[in-house]
């Protein structure tokens, strides 16, 4: 049961072949057989996803049913959901109940959805490794010794192991294409402002962006059909037509324009990975696309220019959280100032305080112009990159990450080392385009993951190009042996 994908699902209960409390039921069996191993879950919904599953299922008997309606969906934690926990991985908010309901959570509540859980994730989405999340580490479903990617860690590896169908992460730096890249799933990263952030609890505002993570790229142009379009509650939402996702799926490749970036080769990169790009590329040209030589002049400062942007929004984003408002508050505080210190000190982790700590100081007077300002001419220049390199191509290819998944501990003491992991996600974030991962192969049995990059607002054809891949390949049906 747990094998198929939206599409398939979708019709089986379309058919009656299975309702969507067994369905449900099913997965929440998994979730809770597999919670001590992997650590994919913060909070596990049995009793409102029954419920919501009771519900779906009358829906479709009544011929009511939408694509979404019934299938079970496993949401990271960093969406607010009415009266049910939202933690955002942090001890600041473990005792946290939304009082209402994020845009996102509540678009698939009314295309009658089923929300299984709230995945694990880095504290505050920082992180690509979930182990900064004060709940624990999640372990990578194809080796548990090794990280799921961060900060969507839980649902990369809640659908890796086949706990959910898909579910939904949040990209900043990376966060949905790298963990995606580690286990082995497909996410997408849309456009900025695609996806309402309303009710998403903010990491860096100019650059948060949520979308989808499942077994195929079909799946995401579905779930991604439900989570995007405008939303008045959110200033950043742009306003335009509704698009199909699913759409435009089966366009032929022939005559498509990759632009292959010599900036996302870099030494840095497994040489063995690099073949695998090497032959995936290979394979678009034999379905008759063609490759192109293009430069990202100013990747390499990419990585640079984000961790002083994405801190400098969290130290403000985090102000919030001060013992007052929301969240911990510390035992018995001497003073206001003594209230606000303890309850931040005591309430978040370490590199949740060391953003902080960083972005206040890029804030700073003294250094302003040169940090902070200097990091926004960056982003400029970089998008201008991308944007000059979509006059000659459609879309970009490479790495999502320069290595598979590392060891658990291996990069934790060193943040740079950690940073990295990321170099070649992040530009994509600061320039505010869309970006997917899809799984392309193997390297000592851990996978490797393809990203495709888009223009402004097409994700549509990101969908179509990975989707005609998955036509030809069955990288993305593997799944790992002890979660068959
Ligand atoms: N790993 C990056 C960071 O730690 C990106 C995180 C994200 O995309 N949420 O900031």
């Amino acid at each position: 049961m747990h094998n198929h994908t939206i599409a398939t699902l979708r019709k089986m209960l379309d058919a009656k072949e299975i309702s969507s409390v067994e369905l449900t039921q099913h997965y929440l069996k998994r979730i809770h057989q597999y919670q001590s191993s992997l650590n994919a879950f913060i909070t596990i919904c049995d009793e409102t996803a029954i419920a919501q599953a009771v519900e779906a299922d009358q829906r479709i008997h009544q011929g009511n049913a939408q694509a979404l309606t019934g299938i079970p969906l496993a949401q990271k934690d960093i969406f607010c959901t009415k009266g049910i926990k939202t933690s955002c991985g942090s001890k600041m908010l473990d005792n946290f109940i939304a009082p209402y309901e994020s845009t996102v959570t509540e678009k698939f509540l009314q295309a009658g959805a089923v929300m299984l859980g709230k995945t694990n994730m880095d504290e505050f989405a920082m992180g690509s490794s979930n182990e900064t999340s004060f709940y624990g580490a999640v372990k990578n479903p194809w080796d548990l010794s090794t990280v799921p990617g961060g900060s969507s860690g839980g649902s990369s590896a809640a659908v890796a192991a086949q706990l959910a169908p898909a579910s939904t992460g949040t990209d900043t730096g990376g966060s949905i294409r790298q963990p995606a890249a580690l286990t082995g799933i497909c996410g997408i990263k849309p456009t900025y402002g695609a996806v309402s952030r309303y009710g998403m609890i903010a990491f860096a505002s100019s650059l948060d962006q949520a979308g989808p993570m499942g077994k195929t790229a079909e799946d995401l142009a579905i779930v991604l059909n439900t989570m995007a379009g405008f939303d008045p509650k959110d200033s950043t939402s742009i306003e335009r037509p509704k698009t199909d996702y699913t759409a435009q799926l089966n366009q032929p490749l022939k005559g498509l324009r990759i632009g292959v970036p010599k900036a996302f080769f870099t030494e840095q990169l497994d040489s063995n990975i690099a073949a695998v790009i090497q032959t995936a590329l290979r394979l678009y040209e034999s379905q008759g696309a063609t490759i192109h030589d293009i430069s990202l002049p100013h990747n390499d400062v990419a990585t640079a220019a984000y961790y002083v942007i994405a801190p400098a929004e969290c130290s403000s984003n985090l102000s919030r959280f001060d013992g007052v408002r929301y969240g911990y508050r510390c035992a018995n505080p001497k003073n206001l100032l003594d209230l606000y210190q303890r309850s931040r000190s005591e309430g978040l982790g370490m590199e949740v305080k060391r953003r902080i700590m960083m972005g206040t100081y890029a804030l700073s007077s003294n250094v302003y112009e040169a940090c902070y300002l200097k990091a926004q001419k960056i982003r400029c220049l970089i998008r201008q990159d991308f944007l000059d390199a979509f006059e000659t191509v459609d879309v970009i290819m490479g790495p999502t990450s320069p290595t598979t998944a590392f060891k658990i501990g291996e990069r934790s003491k060193d943040p740079i080392a950690m940073y990295l992991s990321d170099m070649y996600t992040i530009a994509v974030n600061l320039a505010g385009l869309p970006g997917a991962s899809i799984p392309a192969g193997f390297v000592n049995n851990m996978p490797v993951g393809l990203q495709i990059i888009g223009n402004y607002f097409d994700e549509a054809r990101i969908l179509n190009v990975a989707h005609q891949y998955q036509q030809l390949t069955d990288w993305h049906l593997q799944t790992p042996a002890a979660f068959k």
